[in-house]
């Protein structure tokens, strides 16, 4: 599931292939942007926040002044692959490619992302301004975090936890693994959460420990199945003490984000209100 975890390592493997490096070629397969070419253009870093990713540009009319961010998210299906010059691009089928940015040495494949757009990189607040802040940013603040948490206090934690205004980079994964471990129901209400702190300095725990590898692992064992506690786990038995992990359908945010999952014997408390 990619989560701030994993749009953080996009993001340092795109800037390792292309960071310096004069764009060549460009191809954007997307109706709104189809007529862009961005060759000649030099990529000065690629970055994540949250769950966005911008590649920032500097365009040849310019000198070291105003730049160009090309911004994209991956929401659940996007992934970027990067492709030696003359290597077959073989992550996903063609049909899903989006964004192709190619360099001399190297092509970078951008397929199934979501909300491309090319905007100036000093207006790139109007994109990701509005979030809170980045378990994984230079800035991440987590008195701030839960600052912004404590805001609405009747508000259950779950929906707040995913809730990019509040802090950003968590997403389904990360929120189900999070109420598991701190033995919180989703459903509590934010104010009645023991040590909100904790909790969210668990977050930045969780997702600092896996941002350089693919697999997300909440539980310290890498064994296929036993890498998460509760995370698309329902039907089986709880790794902590065998209670049948449950998920139902939860808030109104993105598709993705519907779905949680839990113990109801290590998370008691607020239930699912009645479907
Ligand atoms: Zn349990």
């Amino acid at each position: 599931m990619p989560e701030g975890d994993t749009v953080w390592l996009h993001a340092h493997r795109l800037n390792a292939a292309l960071a310096g490096a004069t764009l060549v070629r460009s191809d954007f397969r997307l109706p709104q942007l189809a007529t862009v070419d961005l060759a000649g253009y030099v990529v000065r870093e690629v970055v994540s926040r949250g769950k966005h990713l911008l590649v920032r540009l500097t365009s040849p009319e310019t000198t070291g002044g105003a730049g160009w961010s090309l911004h994209s998210h991956l929401r659940m299906d996007g992934t970027w692959g990067v492709f030696r010059s003359g290597q077959p691009w073989r992550r996903r089928p063609a049909h899903l490619i989006r964004v192709v940015l190619e360099t001399e040495r190297v092509a970078a494949v951008g397929y199934h992302l979501h909300d491309v757009k090319l905007v100036p990189t000093a207006g790139e607040n109007e994109l990701v301004g509005h979030l809170g802040p980045d378990l994984l940013g230079a800035d991440w603040n987590a008195d701030e975090a839960v600052r912004r948490l404590n805001a609405a206090p009747a508000r259950d934690i779950g929906t707040a936890l995913l809730d990019q205004r509040n802090l950003a980079g968590i997403g389904n994964l990360y929120k189900a693994e999070i109420c598991f471990l701190r033995g919180v129901s989703p459903w509590a209400s934010v104010g009645d959460v023991r040590d909100l702190p904790a909790m969210v300095q668990l977050g930045r725990r969780l997702l600092w420990a896996n941002r350089e590898r693919w697999p997300q692992i909440t539980t310290g064992d890498s064994r296929r199945g036993r890498q998460v506690w509760v995370f698309e786990r329902s039907g089986d038995p709880c790794l902590r003490c065998g209670t049948v992990v449950r998920s139902t359908r939860h808030g109104g945010g993105p598709i993705e984000d519907r779905l949680t999952y839990w113990c109801p014997s290590c998370q008691p408390g607020t239930t699912a209100p009645a479907q």
